[in-house]
């Protein structure tokens, strides 16, 4: 089995014709994503059947070219345009899967814009883009890219996908086929994981997850630097550079969040056999708007880079669906007691007597649910770490010592 992987290299362009050319190339792929936006939803405001394709890349690429409103879109690699076509594909199938719940909803395709803060151009094989003998990105209608390289590539690289982030950082990335060598050595452990709004993971193995000290200090400059840009006068000089020191923050933030996931989810992966998580689209129903916005964009890239490395290192993924209420539940026992309100954390179990954390006891549901051999201990919260729960507080001020009943 040969599998996909993403390599990341930085770049900085030096030569301004460079970066005119790569805008050109930016803005071309961008016209020709919302030519074939406008002609979708206007057949669909028609009722008529969705436009295909191969329909588009032949009127919006190749005929287009011939018309003189259109005709720079000659000055560019015809596979950007095909590629951004591609990428028009994706979104409407997401948007789609969000309708048939197979995925968190999500509105439809957007049309892009040439102030959005980040901007992509894809290069696949046929584009014929190569890396020189002396280590340069070699671009059709753009010239030979100096990269900085940030690490060796294992194989030669199919695709690259060159960005432009909100910081004005360029960015390539490679599509490289790997070999199955990297299916690691069996373990015994399974992991049911709850992604909660207390922590950003709960395990059921009773760890609960939070985000790093680094990605929680980017977060505080990046809410600083918002403030400080709310402060200043519109169309000042002094706005503009304030929303680059917002940009910069932001692009430090996302850098550190996606550290993060990566190195929970290798070492979640690495470090057992089986793993269970809920699935989001499901999950998202349950919760308020603010949490969502809050939480699933960072959840679902988790999610995925959990499923391509469990796939890469040869082990076992599971989503499940809720059919049972995790926080109902009680994994010990299997007693189901009733919804509970989002501030009680702990409770007793009208069926067995054994005192839960929510999130934890959560966490064993998943993974029971997926089938996985867990613990089911863990959702037990140790004697002497029991915070009262809030109904109860306060009614026993003195607690006695009980030596008689
Ligand atoms: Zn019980």
């Amino acid at each position: 089995m040969r599998r996909r992987r993403n390599r990341r290299s930085t770049s900085r362009t030096r030569s301004a014709g460079q970066r005119s050319a790569l805008a050109r190339a930016f803005g071309c792929a961008r016209v020709v994503y919302n030519d074939a936006l406008r002609a979708r939803e206007t057949a669909r405001s028609e009722g008529l059947p969705f436009p295909k394709t191969g329909d588009l890349s032949k009127s919006l690429i190749t005929e287009a070219k011939r018309r003189p409103e259109r005709a720079w879109l000659g000055e560019v690699s015809a596979v950007v345009l095909q590629q951004s076509l591609r990428d028009l594909d994706t979104a409407y199938r997401n948007f789609f899967d969000g309708l048939k719940g197979k995925r968190p909803r999500m509105g439809t395709p957007r049309y892009k814009s040439r102030k959005d803060t980040r901007q992509s151009v894809r290069f696949t094989a046929n584009a014929r883009w190569s890396i020189t003998p002396g280590q340069k990105l070699r671009l059709p209608k753009i010239g030979d890219v100096k990269v900085k390289w940030s690490r060796t590539l294992p194989a030669v690289p199919s695709t690259v996908t060159v960005v432009k982030d909100s910081a004005c950082r360029y960015f390539a990335s490679f599509v490289v086929e790997t070999g199955p060598e990297e299916v690691l050595p069996e373990v015994v452990p399974e992991l049911g994981i709850d992604l909660g709004l207390g922590h950003f993971a709960v395990l059921s193995d009773g760890t609960k997850v939070d985000s790093p000290r680094f990605l929680r200090r980017a977060e505080k400059r990046l809410k600083k630097a918002q403030r400080n840009l709310s402060r200043k006068e519109k169309g000042s000089r002094n706005r503009n550079k304030a929303r680059l020191k917002v940009a910069r923050a932001h692009a430090k933030v996302t850098d550190a969040r996606r550290e993060f996931h990566h190195q929970l989810s290798t070492r979640l992966i690495r470090e057992n056999q089986a793993v269970a998580v809920e699935d989001l689209a499901v999950k998202g129903l349950a919760r308020t708007r603010l949490a969502k916005s809050v939480h699933d964009a960072g959840w679902s890239a988790f999610v995925t880079m959990l499923e391509y490395k469990a796939a890469r290192y040869g082990r076992t993924f599971v989503k499940i669906g809720r059919f049972e209420p995790t926080s109902q539940v009680c994994s010990q026992c299997g007693v189901k007691d009733g919804p509970k309100p989002l501030h009680v954390r702990v409770w007793t179990c009208r069926g067995c007597g054994a005192v839960l954390d929510r999130d934890i006891n959560a966490a064993v549901n998943v993974a029971k649910a997926a089938g996985l051999a867990v613990p089911a201990c863990g959702a037990q919260v140790r004697p002497g770490l029991v915070p009262a729960p809030r109904s109860e507080a306060g009614t026993h001020p003195t607690p006695q010592p009980s030596t008689a009943r």
